[in-house]
């Protein structure tokens, strides 16, 4: 397996299928100075191979202290509990996709096609309406509402020196009913993205693009879809 690898600045990957388990999305580490934040963590039984990638890095996970949940899928959060459980770290989601996360509504997160035991987590800060920003270490974190895969699908985007890195995780799909998949929201999600003019794309499972491949890397999906 291979390790950790810096993206941009401020911006790592930690894991994902070739970084830690084949299982996982893309797990990001966002360095915000007096803190680390996670853009999701797996599918869950990678979450110490995830660690030994941070600290190779020469980071400590302790200092994890928020998770962003980009929506409720098990390859995303089943690592959301041992990171709670170990670090105390504060999770980060959309409240409609909660019940999921929470573990009220088992089938929203997938865990079944992988035939994992997803153990839930509380939502320490839940976000609300289209868009908000938190402020996370001494960086500005920019949170967009994009349903459209799953309800409560987020992304995220911050500012850095290499410009502006836009975490947009599930933005190919798939799609269903199971989880309550609305194509023509998801349309309109991905009119949002496309207006952010973001420098890096951080995908969740497809990988890193770069200028104007990541305006091709949507709109590719939306001529998929239309
Ligand atoms: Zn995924
Ligand atoms: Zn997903």
């Amino acid at each position: 397996m291979s390790k950790a690898k810096s993206i941009c600045d401020r911006v790592y990957a930690v894991g994902g299928s070739s970084l830690s388990v084949p299982e996982d999305a893309f797990v990001y580490l966002v360095d915000a100075g007096s803190e680390l934040v996670l853009v999701d963590s797996g599918v869950g039984y990678s979450a110490s191979r995830i660690e030994g990638n941070i600290r190779s890095l020469g980071f400590e996970p302790s200092r994890v202290w928020h998770i962003i949940a980009t929506h409720c899928h098990i390859d995303h959060i089943g690592g959301l509990f041992t990171w709670k459980e170990r670090y105390g770290s504060k999770i980060i989601a959309h409240e409609l996709d909660r019940a999921a996360i929470e573990g009220e509504n088992n089938a929203l997160t997938a865990a079944s096609m992988y035939g994992v035991d997803y153990k839930p987590v509380k939502v320490d800060n839940l976000l609300a309406g289209q868009a908000q920003e938190l402020t996370l270490g001494d960086m500005k974190f920019n949170f967009l509402h994009t349903p459209g895969h799953t309800p409560g699908s987020i992304c995220v985007y911050i500012d850095t020196r290499d410009g502006r890195v836009l975490f947009g995780q599930d933005i190919h799909g798939p799609f269903s009913p199971d989880w309550g998949s609305d194509l023509n929201m998801w349309r309109d999600s991905m009119q949002k993205l496309l207006a952010l003019r973001a420098d890096v794309l951080c995908e969740g499972h497809a990988g890193v693009y770069r200028g104007d491949k990541v305006s091709k890397y949507i709109e590719s999906y939306l001529n998929r879809y239309s």
